[in-house]
């Protein structure tokens, strides 16, 4: 099932819908919450009007990212592959959907593109088992991790360089119920392949970073978090268009615009 959060004139913070992965363009509401009801016991309403709406498909109290979760792209940047997961925040306030453009900050003369899988979280989860953990994943989503990289080396630290506004795409919807150890991701610009990893590729599989960063903060119902990128990082110029394709979920793509005051 794909899960996607619309607005219409009647919510127009958003709802949820769903689709068929065969015919993800017919959407039809759901009636069930999400986030209380299993995905095999939803109800789903009345279709959806083509033109709705697409939201950013979750509304985070924190956005979770991992760094140097691919040992190749770990290398390309000149550091060594941690011996325990690394950790960081990025700011709920940079989320854009699918389309919106992402804004080249004018603090950067180094904006790049991070393709990578992302989790959504459908409940709390504090100090978990890897079974609570694997219990507790909505589904798998799209996201660019979107980094000045240049403000990356120089700060040492990860929040102004990952925090701009629209620094984080993320959609077009959730993949409920795949399977978390087979999943691929594979990054393009203006068409061209510039990153492709697979979950095999991880130095620490997904539940095993849930149950990881659990232990330091309590992960919320609606909490997202972005696993590592694959090798093959690079920079955006205004005009690109980057899309990021997660195996199920469909393909997450965004212009890039210069910035005007
Ligand atoms: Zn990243």
């Amino acid at each position: 099932m794909l899960l996607y959060r619309i607005a219409s004139s009647s919510s127009p913070s958003g709802t949820w819908a769903a689709a068929d992965p065969a015919a993800p363009d017919r959407l039809r509401l759901l009636v069930s919450d999400p986030f209380a009801i299993p995905a095999s016991d939803w109800q789903l309403g009345a279709e959806v009007a083509p033109g709705a709406g697409r939201l950013v498909p979750a509304r985070p109290s924190k956005i979770v990212a991992i760094g140097r979760n691919y040992a190749e792209h770990a290398k390309e940047l000149g550091n060594d592959v941690p011996k325990e997961p690394l950790f960081f925040l990025k700011a709920p306030s940079a989320l854009i959907p699918a389309g919106a453009p992402i804004v080249l900050t004018p603090e950067s003369q180094q904006v790049e593109y991070e393709g990578e899988i992302a989790v959504v979280l459908r409940r709390r989860l504090t100090r978990a088992s890897a079974a609570e953990a694997r219990e507790a994943v909505l589904g798998v989503t799209c996201a660019n991790d979107v980094t000045a990289r240049d403000l990356q080396k120089k700060d040492g630290r990860f929040a102004r360089a990952k925090g701009f506004d629209t620094f984080c795409p993320l959609g077009p919807a959730i993949r409920v119920g795949a399977d978390l150890a087979d999943l691929e991701v594979v990054t393009r610009v203006n068409g061209a392949e510039r990153q492709r990893g697979h979950t095999r590729m991880m130095v620490f599989p997904i539940v095993d970073l849930l149950v990881y960063v659990s232990r330091m903060m309590t992960l919320e119902a609606g909490d997202v978090m972005l696993t590592g990128t694959p090798a093959g990082v690079g920079p955006l110029a205004p005009g690109d268009r980057v899309e990021i394709e997660v195996s199920g979920v469909g393909t997450l793509a965004n212009p890039v615009a210069a910035f005007r005051g």
